[in-house]
């Protein structure tokens, strides 16, 4: 395989809420979505190249011994699945080198997934809606049918998933809502193994100020944790949590 570059903004050494055990993630720069809730958005435009897979390996390596109880590398952004190269060819590097490695995505890149997927152990796969106009409201893409392209190749995988919701006020937060969900999920994803819901929050408000735009949910109050944790109680009720 030919060595290439690619565009990471950060690698932090202690995640301790991307994937299990104590984990290093690298952010890969890059996304085709604008979601509105975004945390990251100064990882959504795709920067120079700046690294080697030999380089990443080399920082994440240094970390292994804090991988011992089911630890590894994430990789999230961003979107990963935007630099297949990089993406495969690091995989392949750590894997040699017996690390657990977790794919963070939303499921919308340039293809190569399954023998992406075959190089990763575990996904955490977001779920922006599960409507075309939800999608579209979330993420001003009409990308449904593109993720669901990546869910197919995701179950021929057989690979571990946990899939990650956020909710927001208004749009995610009904009863009815969380039984579509349930539904959605049953048809479309197989091998889910956990499901989390995080409540829409409002931390990465000053980025966007910081990058002199202005946060597309500016207005948007952030979502009450009990209520979201109602709402996750209500869901468990449909899908098996
Ligand atoms: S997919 Fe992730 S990185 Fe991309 S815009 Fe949405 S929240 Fe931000």
């Amino acid at each position: 395989m030919t060595t290439c570059k690619g565009s990471v903004a950060e690698i932090e050494s202690f995640g301790l809420t991307d994937g299990p055990g104590i984990r290093t993630v690298v952010f890969l720069n890059g996304c085709m979505l604008r979601c509105r809730y975004c945390h990251n958005p100064e990882m959504q435009e795709r920067q120079p190249d700046n690294i080697t897979p030999d380089e990443i390996v080399k920082k994440v390596l240094r970390n292994k011994p804090y991988f011992k109880r089911g630890g590894g590398v994430t990789f999230s952004g961003g979107e990963p699945l935007l630099q297949p190269l990089l993406l495969l060819e690091t995989c392949k590097k750590l894997h040699q080198e017996g690390v657990h490695i977790a794919l963070d995505t939303a499921g919308i890149g340039l293809g190569r997934y399954d023998e992406i997927l075959q190089n990763v152990d575990l996904v955490l796969l977001d779920i922006k809606h599960i409507t075309p106009d939800g999608y579209q409201e979330i993420t001003s893409k009409a990308y449904l049918d593109r993720f669901l392209e990546f869910t197919k190749a995701l179950n021929q995988s057989k690979k571990p998933v946990w899939i990650r919701q956020v909710v927001v006020p208004e749009v995610h937060d009904s009863k009815q809502y969380m039984r579509d969900l349930a539904q959605f999920l049953r048809t479309h994803l197989e091998n889910v193994e956990r499901v989390d819901f995080l409540p829409y929050h409002k931390l990465g408000s000053d980025k966007y100020a910081k990058l002199g735009r202005i946060s597309p949910y500016q207005d948007k109050p952030p979502m009450d944790p009990k209520l979201c944790d109602e709402l996750y109680r209500y869901f468990c009720q449909h899908y098996p949590c």
